[in-house]
C-alpha cells in the first residue's frame, strides 16, 4: 500500500470513498470523455475537515489535486494534470438551510442544480442559473461561472453567490462572503475564486441568492427565412425593452439532429432558423411584453410567431434546445465552442463562421444564447481520420478564435478554458493579463498543487 493511500485511509475510515488502483475512466475525464488524465487516487470527502486535512497532506507532499463536482465540463478542466488525487464533490450534496427571511440558501458544494432548483420552487423561490446541463453540481457551476439560457434577464451563476467555504491549497478554511447583500470590505476573493475553474481553492460550502418564483412564464418561437435574419433581429427585441428571459438561436438544420436524437417533432418546421424566447413574470406583464415582441418581429423579418401556450409544447421545445450539443454529438465526434462577442456584434460573427465552413468544408453548427452574444459552436469532425481532424480543426480554431477577438470577444462565454482551449486562450490574451492571473494563483497556491495546467495556469 502506497504512502498516499495509507494516509488517505487514515483520514477517512469509509474504504468505498477512497478509491486507488484502477480508477474509472469517467473520473479521469470530462463530460466528453476523449482526454484521459492519469491518478493514483480518487476520494469521495464528506466533510469540509476531511478536505481540509487531504489538502494538508497534498500540500506537505506537493501531491497535484483535482477536484471535480458532476464532471459534465466541456473542456477538459478534471482531466487531472499529474499522477494525484481526484477531489469528487458528489458525496456533499446536502442542502444545509433555506433562509426564507434573507432569500439565501446554504449548500454544499454537491448538490446538484436541477435538485436545487425543484426544491427552491416547491417554497415559492427561484434560483435563476440555469445551463443546459442541469445534473452539474453546484461546486461546477460555481467555478466554472456557469451562464445558460436566463443569461439575458436574471445573470450568471456569478450573481446569485453570495458567500463561500473555502479550503486552500495548505488546508486552510476560510470564508469569504455571506449574508450580507452588500459588501466593500477590502477585496473581493469569493468573486475571484467564482469561475476560477479549481485553480485557486476548493469549495466546500455555498451561500447562494434566492429569490421569489415568478408566477408564470411563456415560451415563444419565431421563424425566419435565414438564420442572418432572426440574429440581427435579436437587437430590435432588446432594444425594444420587452425583458425576454432567454434569447436562444436555432438553425433548422440542428433542429432536425435534435429531433431525431428524442424522436420528437418541433412545431414549427417551415422555416430556416428559429429565435426561442421565454418571458417570465405575472399574467399581465408577459401578455404585455409577448405582444410587443410580435409587433418588433413582424416588422423586423420574422415569417411566424408561435406562442407556446400548452405546457407539454413549451417543454418539448425547450428539451430540444436542451440536448443539441447530444444530438451533434450522436451524429459525430465534434468540438464544442462557446466563443462571446459584443451582442451587436453576433450577426457579424455567425455570418463569419457561415462563410468558413463554406471555405474550410467543416461542417459547423451555431446555436445559442443569442441574448448575450455567446456562441455555441460545434465544429464536425465526420469522416476525417485523426491526423486530418486534428490539423484542420486546429486551423478551423485559429481563425475562429482569431474573429471573435477582432470582433471585441473572449473565448469563453461560460464553459471556461479548461485543457481543450489554453493554446487559443493563451495566444489571444495579453500577456500582462497572464502574468497577474498566474500570481493571483502563487498568492492562493503556492505549490501550485490545484488543477495544475488547466485554464491560465502556466
Ligand atoms: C449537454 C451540456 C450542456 C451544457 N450547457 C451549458 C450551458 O448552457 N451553460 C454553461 O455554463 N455550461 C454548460 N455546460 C457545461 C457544464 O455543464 C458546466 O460547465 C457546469 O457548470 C459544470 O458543473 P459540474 O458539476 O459538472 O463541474 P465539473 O465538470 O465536475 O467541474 C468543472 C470545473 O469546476 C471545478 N470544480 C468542481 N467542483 C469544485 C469544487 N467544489 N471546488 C473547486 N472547484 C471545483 C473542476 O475542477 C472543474 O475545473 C453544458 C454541458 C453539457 C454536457
Amino acid at each position: 500500500m502506497s504512502e498516499l493511500t495509507k494516509h488517505l485511509e487514515s483520514i477517512i475510515k469509509d474504504k468505498d470513498r477512497v478509491i486507488t488502483g484502477r480508477i474509472e475512466r469517467k473520473y479521469l475525464s470530462d463530460n466528453l470523455e476523449r482526454k484521459v488524465g492519469t491518478a493514483e487516487a480518487l476520494v469521495f470527502p464528506a466533510s469540509t475537515e476531511e478536505v481540509s486535512k487531504i489538502m494538508k497532506y497534498a500540500y506537505e507532499n506537493e501531491i497535484p489535486v483535482t477536484p471535480r463536482g458532476a464532471g459534465t465540463n466541456l473542456v477538459g478542466s478534471t482531466v487531472p494534470q499529474g499522477n494525484g488525487i481526484v477531489l469528487d464533490f458528489s458525496g456533499m450534496n446536502r442542502v444545509l438551510e433555506i433562509d426564507e427571511e434573507t432569500f439565501t440558501a446554504t449548500v454544499e458544494p454537491g448538490v446538484i442544480l436541477e435538485d436545487f432548483q425543484s426544491l427552491v420552487e416547491s417554497r415559492g423561490l427561484f434560483y435563476p442559473p440555469d445551463p443546459g446541463e442541469k445534473k452539474a453540481s453546484i461546486g461546477g457551476n460555481i467555478s466554472t461561472n456557469a451562464g445558460g439560457m436566463r443569461a439575458v434577464k436574471y445573470g450568471v451563476t456569478r450573481d446569485y453567490v453570495m458567500g463561500l467555504e473555502l479550503v486552500l491549497s495548505d488546508g486552510t478554511v476560510i470564508t469569504v462572503g455571506g449574508k450580507n447583500r452588500k459588501d466593500t470590505s477590502g477585496l473581493d476573493l469569493k468573486e475571484i475564486v467564482i469561475g476560477s475553474e479549481g485553480t485557486l481553492a476548493l469549495i466546500t460550502k455555498c451561500v447562494l441568492k434566492l429569490i421569489p418564483k415568478p408566477e408564470e412564464a411563456l415560451s415563444v418561437l419565431v421563424s425566419f427565412d435565414s438564420l442572418k435574419e432572426g440574429i440581427e433581429c435579436v437587437r430590435k427585441v432588446i432594444k425594444a425593452n420587452v425583458n425576454p428571459t432567454a434569447i436562444e438561436f436555432i438553425e433548422k438544420k440542428i433542429v432536425q439532429l435534435g429531433e431525431e436524437y428524442l424522436g420528437l417533432k418541433f412545431p414549427e418546421r417551415d422555416a430556416a432558423a428559429f429565435l426561442l424566447l421565454t418571458f417570465d413574470g405575472n399574467r399581465v406583464e408577459i401578455e404585455n411584453n409577448v405582444a410587443q415582441l410580435e409587433k418588433t418581429v413582424l416588422e423586423n423579418g420574422a415569417g411566424k410567431v408561435l406562442r407556446l401556450e400548452d405546457q407539454k409544447e413549451a417543454e418539448k421545445v425547450w428539451k430540444i434546445r436542451g440536448v443539441l450539443v447530444k444530438a451533434v454529438e450522436a451524429v459525430s465526434e465534434q468540438e464544442p465552442l462557446d466563443m462571446v462577442v459584443p451582442i451587436n456584434r453576433i450577426d457579424t460573427y455567425v455570418n463569419f463562421v457561415h462563410e468558413l465552413e463554406k471555405e474550410s468544408g467543416l461542417r459547423m453548427i451555431s446555436f445559442g444564447h443569442a441574448g448575450d452574444g455567446n456562441v455555441h459552436l460545434c465544429v464536425v469532425r465526420g469522416g476525417r481520420d485523426d491526423e486530418t481532424w486534428e490539423r484542420d480543426l486546429d486551423h478551423a480554431l485559429e481563425i475562429l478564435y482569431k474573429k471573435a477577438y477582432e470582433l471585441g470577444g473572449v473565448t469563453s462565454g461560460e464553459h471556461g478554458i479548461g485543457t481543450s482551449k489554453r493554446k487559443y486562450f493563451f495566444r489571444e490574451t495579453d500577456s500582462a493579463n497572464i502574468v497577474l492571473m498566474n500570481q493571483i494563483k502563487k498568492a492562493f497556491d503556492t505549490k501550485k498543487i490545484l488543477n495544475p495546467g488547466i485554464s491560465y495556469v502556466q
